[in-house]
């Protein structure tokens, strides 16, 4: 997709650090971490949010799932905790028009919304 900034970490054009990857998903730091651990996990095909989480095959929604606790293990935060967040559209501050899932922790999380 022209112009998604995640699509273009995925084919390599603007440099990410990786986390993990497999076949259908990519993991990465994010650039303005809000935890001492915050890593992004994305399709690697381009959905706009949740609101087209159908638009995926069920191996692609299942990767994607898989990734969030798989970082969590390899960053080390399996066992002291951590968060998996996806924000949807303009009240959730939705920034990036890609579908992503956000593995926050590392140390104690502040501001809990649900
Ligand atoms: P959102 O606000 O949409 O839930 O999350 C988007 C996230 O992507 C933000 O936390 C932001 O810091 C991160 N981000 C935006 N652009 C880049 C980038 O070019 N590289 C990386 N690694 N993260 C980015
Ligand atoms: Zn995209």
């Amino acid at each position: 997709m022209a112009d998604c900034i995640f699509c273009k970490i995925i084919s390599g054009d603007i440099p990410s650090t990786k986390v993990y990857e497999d076949e259908y998903v990519l993991a990465f730091r994010d650039i303005n971490p809000m935890a001492p651990t915050h890593v992004v996990i994305i399709p690697k095909r381009h959905v706009q949010s949740m609101n087209e989480f159908e638009n995926l095959t069920e191996k692609e929604q299942l990767a994607i799932l898989h990734a969030c606790k798989k970082v969590a293990e390899l960053e080390g935060i399996d066992q002291t905790g951590y968060r998996v967040v996806s924000n949807c559209g303009p009240d959730a501050d939705q920034s990036v028009q890609h579908l992503h899932f956000h593995v926050l922790g590392g140390g104690k999380l502040s501001a809990r919304l649900a």
